[in-house]
């Protein structure tokens, strides 16, 4: 019989939400465990097992000096590494800290700072490494965590669609908050995954499975500013979970020029 593939999970700055995502697949996981061989998931098991690994898993983004040198281990001793949710993939929520003063924003946020050491910026796995897939949200979507998966270990590399949100709102028959209520929604450059869950419940999306490919945000950004807010609370809409994906940034970047420029 040939051995199972090898598969770890490791984790860098994050919550632990998208590893929640894995852990709580309940029959699925227990189908997934007879597969492979969990050789090391610190959140799932104290057996730590050295490389190689067949299939690697990377949750949070790379935020410390300790994490720049862990990833570039991890990513020598496995053969496909996957990173997985929105820190992993654009830096997360922590990125917000990116182009501020880093020790005023540790200062505002520890009581301690004197024991936090942080980089300056928080960023995507894939800044540092070659990263051979990457399925964002916040957290991950299970079903395409656990799909991704299964193609792995088919010897096949899955494609996520990336496609925006609105498709999916459109599918589902959900009505539109941004027609019906003029509420601002990052749908249109949002890519899907997450099935509409926002707007299923008459919310906004706020756009934390990334940009769709391609996000059309400059357009995006001229209705909300129809819709009365101002270049600032655009740009703060485009600065949140996945504000430092490029196309997400670049247009926030841009919003806040022109509102400096007009004050
Ligand atoms: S609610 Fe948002 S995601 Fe749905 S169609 Fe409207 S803009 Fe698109
Ligand atoms: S609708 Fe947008 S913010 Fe809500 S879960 Fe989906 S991608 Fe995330």
């Amino acid at each position: 019989m040939s051995p199972k593939p090898r598969v770890a999970v490791f984790k860098m700055a994050s919550c632990d939400g998208c590893q929640l995502q894995l852990l709580d697949a309940e029959d699925a996981l227990l189908e997934l465990a007879g597969a492979i061989e969990i050789a090391n998931f610190a959140e799932a098991s104290s057996r730590l097992e050295e490389g190689p690994y067949d299939v690697t898993l990377v949750e949070g983004s790379i935020s410390t000096p300790e994490q720049v040198e862990q990833i570039k281990e991890i990513r020598a001793v496995s053969r496909f590494l996957m990173t997985i949710g929105a820190c992993a993939t654009s830096g997360g929520i922590q990125a917000l800290r990116n182009g501020r003063d880093l020790a005023e924003v540790v200062r505002q946020v520890y009581p301690t700072p004197e024991y936090v050491r942080s980089l300056e910026r928080s960023t995507p796995v894939a800044e540092h490494v070659k990263v051979d897939l990457e399925l964002t949200g916040c957290p991950v979507d299970r079903g395409q965590l656990l799909g991704a998966i299964a193609w792995l270990l088919q010897g096949s590399v899955p494609r996520p669609p990336t496609t925006p949100v609105c498709i999916e709102c459109k599918r589902r028959g959900y009505v539109c908050v941004v027609v019906a209520r003029g509420e601002p929604c990052l749908g249109p450059v949002t890519r899907t995954g997450c099935g509409a869950l926002c707007p299923a419940f008459a919310r906004g999306c706020y756009g934390c499975f990334g940009p769709s490919q391609p996000p059309n945000t400059e357009a995006l950004a001229r209705r909300f500013l129809e819709l009365g807010m101002s270049p600032v609370q655009v740009a703060e809409k485009f600065r949140f979970i996945t504000g430092y994906a490029p196309a997400f940034r670049e247009t926030a970047e841009r919003l806040e020029r022109e509102e400096a420029s007009a004050t």
